[in-house]
């Protein structure tokens, strides 16, 4: 790994999905017929006039967007920058997974599949998914481990309500892992009428890709709102948490390639990076392959993966999508390792100061806030990935 900046360096995905030297499609040849339908044809349909005007008009209508810019003056006063929230907690169903759940539906009906396929691991892209088919009234098969369906009970009601048939993965740890294995065997033995959404920056290419463009509508938002606000179109720093990366993968899309942007991500240090519950994957992680890509991911020495750690159940997670990947080794982003203990102080934090609860996810970006080194003139934009509802009984046995 690198420790300076590779200004060379691009971060848009190569025609084989690589970025830098993470990404690619390492699948079975089992499934390669279906990611390479998708891969032949999402450029163009996405591309497509009918599919954009559809996709923004949904994202007005029915998700809430553009979501406000918030200048958070006390929360600045506080931390000695000017900062603002882009208010993803306000999109419909609570966090930006909608975002791209609404950009893979549309995919998926014009690739003329009748299914949908998801694997959730805390049931909120489980959830996204559900609401989506209900709305396109397309049928609903969400695989979950069997330990998640019991901790993560109301989400579970949630996607049953909304038409899903939620099916219960009970092989190996019987969660998240073992989930993704049984929704892929199913979308091999559906290959026809099936398409599987894939809820971040993850899997094999065109996935990652994908849902960066989908995302990428958070800094769009940005830069335009910016602009607005004070006349300059570029933050100095973009801020986000990092589970898989697609909130972190929207919210800098459109500042990649300036240099004068800083991104920041946050990762997850559980107990401590060291304490051997974490998800910290770039501290702890090394190259390798999870999910059908090559990435960063937390390993044993012989290369299996280990269990990831986290208070916040999104960023849950052994691996970082390859964009990331790329964003670490190259040095364009700086990569913050959040403890849950940092974390829950910055949403209790930002409760009081801003009257905003937040996601534990999200909390772990505010936490981020206090190891930049900010100046005054700076400006500061956070990506609010989800409001804190889901996650109140966790914050209140720390109040
Ligand atoms: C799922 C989730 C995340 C983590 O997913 P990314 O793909 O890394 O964005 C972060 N915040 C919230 C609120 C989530 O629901």
């Amino acid at each position: 790994m690198q420790d300076t900046i590779d200004t060379q360096a691009s971060f848009d995905v190569s025609n084989t999905g690589f970025y830098g030297r993470f990404g690619g499609a390492f699948i079975p040849e089992m499934l390669y017929p279906n990611v390479e339908e998708l891969r032949q044809n999402y450029l163009s349909i996405i591309g497509d006039s009918s599919f954009q005007a559809e996709f923004w008009q949904l994202l007005e209508d029915y998700v809430g967007r553009p979501t406000p810019l918030f200048l958070a003056k006390r929360l600045s006063a506080q931390k000695g920058a000017t900062i603002y929230l882009k208010r993803e907690d306000l999109c419909h169903t609570g966090a930006h997974k909608i975002n791209n759940t609404i950009g893979q539906i549309l995919v998926a009906q014009r690739l003329g599949k009748k299914r949908i396929v998801a694997e959730t691991g805390a049931g909120q892209h489980g959830v996204a998914t559900a609401t989506v088919c209900a709305l396109m009234g397309l049928e609903c098969i969400v695989y979950m481990g069997s330990i998640d369906m019991e901790r993560q009970k109301p989400n579970v009601d949630r996607m049953r309500m909304l038409g899903a048939t939620v099916v219960p993965a009970k092989s190996g740890s019987q969660t998240l892992k073992d989930a993704t294995n049984e929704a892929m065997r199913h979308w091999i033995n559906n290959p026809v009428d099936t398409h599987y959404i894939i809820g971040s920056v993850v899997g094999p290419h065109p996935y990652p890709d994908m849902v960066a463009r989908f995302q990428s509508v958070i800094s769009q938002e940005i830069r335009q709102q910016l602009l607005t606000k004070t006349g300059r179109e570029n933050p100095d720093y973009v801020v986000a948490c990092v589970g898989g990366g697609s909130n972190a993968a929207g919210a800098f899309y459109h500042f990649l390639h300036e240099p004068s942007v800083r991104l920041v991500a946050a990762e997850a240090a559980g107990m401590g990076v060291t304490s051997g519950h974490s998800a910290a994957t770039t501290a702890l992680g090394k190259p390798g392959v999870l999910h059908g890509s090559r990435t960063i991911l937390m390993q044993t020495e012989d290369g299996q993966v280990t269990e990831p750690y986290s208070i916040s159940a999104g960023l849950d997670y052994p691996g970082i999508g390859p964009l990331h990947a790329h964003l670490f080794d190259s040095g364009r982003g700086d990569f913050y390792a959040i403890t849950d203990e940092e974390a829950l102080a910055a949403g209790f934090n930002l409760s009081k100061q801003e009257g905003i609860i937040p996601a534990l996810e999200t909390s772990h970006a505010l936490a981020s806030l206090d190891k930049m080194s900010l100046n005054a003139d700076d400006v500061v934009v956070i990506c609010l990935s989800g409001r804190g509802d889901k996650d109140l009984s966790t914050y209140s046995k720390h109040l």
